[in-house]
């Protein structure tokens, strides 16, 4: 199955429970608008390339369209569609005023000189600058794109629209118009949920708590920084070369220097190497995943050991694996929920743009974590009550708030 139709099952599997409206169901399952463009770069040999590159505009039900922006080789519009769908649950579940969208640009970033980054990212700025906006649809950073090309989108918007707009654009700098805690946003949501979640699930004090995390960017990383100052054993992360496992737990602050001065987790030394799949079978208590969708199917789901799953990532477990994994008694903490400290802050972050009022760090934290724990409180409950999964219950709680927005007169 492919991502979108992933997403489209997770829909039925709410709309279901909700009864909801077969009309209602034909317009929630739908993008409102796709965008296709080409994205012409002139290379730094003096050759031209032409790279394609998507926006997808789900629904603005509930505010303005918000997603990031992915920069990677296997975005197509399908994932692309998938990912903006996913948005607008993910705003509702943690009842933020904004919808779902999402873009990105099929090409590996890895291969491209900083120069031939920014040209690319401000010919695709041209290219949307007719369809986003802050009272729009406002890009954010995803896989592979940072701050920086924040800065450089809001730049170029600015010149060819002849609009000051910092709110364009979230996940900018924090000279530029950025939050304080954006970077970390992401991880921390996903920190205040997973605390929650290990005292109604696991019996086990901090230290004896495994954890194993694929993917170690912008989540994952610092998910894994979270977790060793909270007092837990992070046993294994991997990046898209590998993976690294020591079951007695590893120094995230030398992998993190390995990364950097290697360009892979792969090369720490005091870890055995695990591959990306090996590293979904490890025996822990909680399994992260933080990379790319679809790694958890069918085809591995019995192999899962951790009691736990807490997705960072996107679409990371299909629906026939959630199936499975619900039958075998484990929680998986859905992305729409796990990981919208990240659209979260973003949101803070737009409200401070439009105010030209910056908020201290500790408030953007004390704000996020009442959203995230009063979010995973809501989730939990509408679990219990329909004897369903957290994923199924977050639909459920989204959808309801987005059809509630839909006039069918
Ligand atoms: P990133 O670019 O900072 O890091 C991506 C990480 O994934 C890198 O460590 C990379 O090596 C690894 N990776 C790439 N290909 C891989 C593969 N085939 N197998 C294993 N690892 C691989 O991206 P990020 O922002 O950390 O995003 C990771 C996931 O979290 C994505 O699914 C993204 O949509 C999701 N997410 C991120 C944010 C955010 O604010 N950054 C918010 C919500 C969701």
């Amino acid at each position: 199955m492919s991502p979108f139709e992933n997403a489209i099952q997770q829909l039925e599997n709410a709309a279901k429970i909700l009864n909801l409206d077969a009309n209602k169901f034909e317009i929630i399952k739908k993008p409102d608008r796709v965008i296709q463009v080409k994205v012409p770069v002139k290379m730094d040999d003096g050759s031209f390339k032409v790279f394609d590159g998507y926006r997808v505009q789900f629904n603005n039900l509930r505010g303005p369209y918000k997603g990031g922006l992915r920069f990677y080789p296997s975005v197509d519009l399908d994932e692309v569609k998938a990912l903006a769908f996913w948005m607008a649950i993910k705003c509702a579940v943690v009842n933020i005023p904004m919808g779902g969208g999402k873009g990105g640009i099929t090409i590996d970033p890895k291969l491209l000189s900083k120069a031939e980054l920014e040209k690319l990212t401000r010919s695709f700025t041209r290219a949307i600058a007719p369809v986003i906006g802050s009272q729009v649809d406002v890009p954010a950073p995803d896989i592979y794109t940072t701050p920086e090309i924040m800065s450089w989108i809001v730049d170029e918007y600015t010149r060819v629209t002849g609009k000051e707009d910092l709110a364009v654009v979230t996940g900018k700098p924090l000279d530029k118009g950025g939050s304080k805690g954006r970077d970390r946003a992401t991880a921390m949501g996903g920190f205040y949920v997973l605390e929650q979640v290990i005292q109604k699930t696991l019996n086990k004090s901090k230290s004896e708590i495994k954890i194993a995390i694929q993917g170690f960017g912008n989540a994952g990383s610092v998910m894994a920084d979270l977790l060793v100052a909270g007092g837990y054993k992070v046993v294994a992360v991997s990046d898209s070369q590998g993976g690294i496992l020591n079951m007695d737990g590893l120094d995230i602050e030398q992998v993190k220097l390995t990364k950097q001065a290697k360009g892979s987790v792969i090369e720490y030394v005091s870890g055995q190497k695990i591959t990306n799949e090996q590293l979904l079978e490890v025996e822990v208590d909680i399994l992260i995943p933080a990379a790319l969708e679809n790694q958890i199917t069918e085809k591995n789901a019995h192999n899962i050991k951790a009691k736990v799953l807490l997705e960072l990532a996107n679409g990371p477990t299909n629906p026939a694996a959630d199936k499975l994994l619900f039958e075998a008694g484990k929680v998986v903490v859905p992305d729409v929920l796990a990981n919208a400290g990240g659209v979260t802050v973003s949101y803070f972050e737009w409200q401070q743009n439009l105010d030209d009022k910056y908020w201290e760090e500790a408030d953007v934290f004390a704000k996020l974590e009442q959203i995230m724990t009063s979010s995973l409180d809501a989730v939990w409950s509408k679990a219990q009550e329909h004897n369903i999964d957290l994923r199924t219950a977050a639909f459920v709680l989204a959808v309801s708030r987005i059809a509630d927005k839909l006039d069918l007169h």
